[in-house]
């Protein structure tokens, strides 16, 4: 028995699709104790967009922490929070034309979202939100009730209020405008669906299986919701931070949601930090009201300002984005071809894209394959159906390639398996 069997609670989860330590991890490489090198097409579910320990970002925080900067400071004034704020208005609002004030909550991104739910209730004086199919915001209870999934859903052990669900961009086909039956339930005071707060969405559903809301459906959707005086929260924690291509994943829509919420790789370090982002007009908070001891991560602070100048203070990154996003789809659509389009399908956009098994069970072979043959890489979707490509966003062309020749072995290896269990 090993000490994590003998002293870690059985709530472990992706320890036990990777069973080995890790003790070293560089860039888009996580090193096992062993010795034995993986490529991390998992990049902390998201939260390593720029790989691990970064250089340019370690830099930055050996200095802060030589120079004995504030570790700790619950929300008082640091020059690293100023820092952050400075660098966050003047290379991703200002830009992007974009007027938010930042709310830091406490450092995970179902702290950002329980607070987003909150001011959006609080604003609107309304309980109900609305949350969609297939969505993911967390595992606190506010969170959770806005959550689809049933294995998070039932861990809650409370009855889960207030949210009211509704299909998601696609969910009943291509042909069915989900937001127009949204508009009908909203519009008809007896369809039972009480006046909602706010709609919660992701532009792209990260754990919900790689679903991609179009921009029309996304314009519509905040159409909508000003149409039905609803607040519109738009959770990029996971399709943020570049993921997608843009910054925001929201972006090639062009809308403008009343609330952001940021995590994930918002640190850029790997370090936990979150915020929501709130129009000026509904910061209502009275002060302390949404308290926390950790709200804003220092360490945080100091590697997300410099992610933010390193890497999107011009349009480097989100070309570099492109292209890999480019040949991730190339290599996927030819591992589709190679084993029936029928059984295989695509999912997802930029960085964020995966193949859909059909079944959870050959995805997980397919990744326990992969993780035999050297890259660490999940599932995602309603079934765990979806093999899920996450490379750290900064990731060089060769390594890149590598993982996915890797990747591209493990399906041809578990297929081939298939085929003769199957003949046998
Ligand atoms: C991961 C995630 C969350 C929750 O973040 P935690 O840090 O795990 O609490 C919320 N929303 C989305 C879209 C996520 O992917």
């Amino acid at each position: 028995m090993n000490i994590f069997n003998e002293m870690e609670s059985e709530v472990q989860s992706y320890a036990r699709s990777f069973p080995v330590v890790f003790n070293k991890a560089k860039d888009c490489f996580l090193y096992g104790e062993d010795g034995k090198r993986y490529i991390d097409f998992l990049s902390g579910a998201g939260s390593l967009n720029y790989g691990h320990n970064n250089d340019a970002l370690k830099q930055a925080l050996l200095e802060y922490i030589a120079e004995d900067g504030i570790t700790h400071g619950l929300d008082m004034h640091s020059a690293a929070k100023a820092r952050f704020l400075e660098v966050f208005r003047d290379k991703i609002l200002q830009p992007r034309d974009m007027e938010y004030v930042l709310q830091f909550t406490g450092p995970t991104g179902t702290n950002a979202v329980e607070a987003a739910l909150k001011i959006a209730r609080k604003v609107t004086g309304r309980t109900n939100i609305i949350s969609f199919t297939n969505g993911f915001h967390g595992c606190s209870l506010g969170a959770v009730a806005a959550t689809g999934n049933q294995h998070h859903r039932g861990g809650a052990q409370v009855s889960l209020n207030d949210v009211d669900r509704m299909p998601f961009c696609g969910y009943y086909g291509r042909d069915v405008d989900t937001i127009k039956m949204m508009d009908k339930l909203l519009s008809d005071p007896s369809s039972g669906i009480d006046k909602p707060a706010a709609a919660i969405v992701e532009a792209v559903q990260g754990e919900g299986g790689l679903n991609v809301a179009s921009t029309d459906w996304l314009k519509a959707l905040q159409a909508l919701c000003k149409k039905h005086d609803i607040l519109l929260i738009l959770d990029d924690i996971q399709a943020g931070c570049g993921r997608t291509g843009t910054f925001f994943s929201f972006e090639p829509a062009g809308i403008e949601p009343d609330i952001v919420t940021l995590s994930k790789s918002l640190s850029a370090y790997g370090l936990p930090f979150a915020v929501v982002m709130i129009k000026p007009e509904l910061d209502k908070w009275l002060p302390g009201e949404h308290n926390g001891t950790f709200r804003g991560n220092n360490h945080a602070f100091v590697t997300a300002a410099a992610a933010i100048e390193h890497y999107w203070s011009n349009d480097e990154l989100e070309t570099d984005i492109k292209e890999k996003a480019k040949i991730v789809s190339a290599r996927f659509k030819k591992i589709a071809e190679t084993h029936g389009e029928t059984t295989l399908r695509l999912k997802g956009r930029g960085l964020m894209q995966g193949i859909d098994c059909k079944t959870g069970e050959l995805a997980a072979k397919v990744c326990a394959k992969a993780f035999e043959n050297g890259v660490v890489i999940e599932t995602a979707g309603n079934h765990s159906q979806i093999v899920k490509c996450f490379c750290p966003l900064t990731i060089s062309v060769d390594a890149l390639n590598e993982g996915l020749d890797k990747l591209e072995q493990s399906f041809a290896e578990v297929f081939e398996a298939e085929k003769l269990k199957k003949a046998s």
